[in-house]
């Protein structure tokens, strides 16, 4: 494993989630046009991680959140 591959490693979550500085992400993105190993696995990170954020933007049915604030103030 390459020095830029442990880079990749240690920065693909902040990559993914564009909280990478510019820097870093030509860093990343020169690496993994020539890495298919970590072009590979940003990938599937980055599919994991848009799914990830596809089920936290799912709300509850209104029923369900009246039923818990009920609860709640029960409490
Ligand atoms: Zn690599």
């Amino acid at each position: 494993m390459s020095p830029d591959c442990v880079f990749v490693l240690d920065h693909y979550n902040d990559y993914i989630s564009g909280e990478l500085d510019s820097e870093k992400v030509t860093r990343v993105e020169d690496h993994i046009r020539v890495c298919p190993n970590c072009e590979v696995f940003l990938g599937r990170a980055a599919a994991v991680h848009n799914r990830t954020v596809g089920l936290l933007r799912i709300h509850a049915p209104a029923s369900l959140r009246s039923s818990i604030s009920s609860l709640i103030e029960k409490i």
